[in-house]
């Protein structure tokens, strides 16, 4: 079950004084009437607007936020900032960009500064790492919040005494996820490709691009390279399925031990077929593919212990 949706409805259902499970069979009967063509999430979205109930005031807390909310009311304590960054657009106008975490009681979520009053905060250190901030009027794009120029963006004298620091992952199913999500699956691998291989910069890790006189950092000039694969596989949960990513060191964890052998490396991918697995990682957006990609971060195996214990609570 979506942990965000659920956290939603319970605010729904407070305000509006309908029992969860009447606003849900709501829901469902607004995504019948649509044939599916809108989220759980949105429907919940237009119900409550049906029933008069308006967000726009609302503050929320981080677990809160489900995608398509366009009128983000949060706080919480600044834990990361990310270096600011400068791009052009495709007019050929120069832009700048900072992304920040922030952190409350429940969970945590990248923010994203377009508005140069926003990013000089950062810049001045008027806003530093450990800072309290509130946000007014952001929007979530792709399990992020977006501020631009109509976005409030100020310190807050609000104190937390629990932050989520830790991501966050929920599980989910195939079928649910969503850009932005951290989640967990439990799958089956269905289709697994060949592996690709690239090589890397030993000091930073960055791709290391090659010419005829050998392999290059952006940063860090010429470099011995070191050599890491990468394998797509598809992850199908009956609830749907989803093309998923492995980068170099979680391919052990697939069985994948010798990329050189090539007859093993054929069988040690055939034995995965059919695989169970719990899958955690990051829903990101393929831009060759323009598909969304689930990037594992780590594999375990289904604990069918632990699992009964859940269904028996
Ligand atoms: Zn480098």
């Amino acid at each position: 079950m979506d942990g965000n949706y659920e956290k939603l409805l319970d605010r729904v259902s407070r305000v509006s004084g309908l029992e969860k499970e009447e606003i849900d069979r709501r829901v469902n009967a607004k995504q019948a009437k649509l044939s599916g063509l809108i989220s759980k999430e949105g429907a919940l979205q237009v119900i409550a607007a049906e029933l008069g109930i308006n967000f726009d005031n609302e503050k929320f807390k981080i677990d809160e936020l489900v995608p398509g909310l366009k009128k983000v009311n949060i706080t919480g304590q600044i834990i990361k900032l990310f270096p600011i960054r400068n791009f052009t657009t495709k007019k050929g106008e120069e832009g700048r960009v900072a992304n920040i975490i922030i952190a409350d009681d429940t969970s945590n979520i990248k923010v994203v500064l377009w508005d140069t009053n926003h990013i000089g905060l950062i810049e001045s250190g008027t806003l530093s790492e450990g800072s309290v901030v509130e946000i007014v009027n952001g929007s979530m794009r792709m399990g992020e919040v977006h501020l631009g120029s109509f976005s409030e963006f100020k310190p807050s004298s609000e104190i937390f005494s629990n932050l989520v620091k830790e991501k966050v992952s929920r599980d989910k199913t195939v079928g649910s996820l969503n850009i932005g999500d951290s989640a967990k699956v439990r799958a089956f691998i269905v289709q697994v490709f060949e592996p690709k291989f690239f090589y890397v910069c030993p000091e930073c890790k960055k791709k290391a691009s090659q010419n005829v006189e050998g392999f290059f950092c952006v940063e860090h000039g010429k470099v011995s390279p070191e050599k890491r694969a990468l394998m797509n596989v598809i992850l199908d949960d009956g609830s749907g399925t989803i093309r998923s990513v492995a980068f170099n060191d979680v391919l052990p964890k697939l069985g994948l031990t010798d990329f050189e052998n090539l007859e093993l490396l054929s069988q040690q991918r055939q034995n995965l077929l059919g695989k169970e697995l719990i899958f955690t990682g990051n829903v990101k957006m393929n831009s060759y593919f323009n598909n969304p990609e689930f990037s594992i971060e780590s594999i375990d195996d289904v604990d069918l212990d632990a699992l009964l214990k859940k269904l028996d609570k």
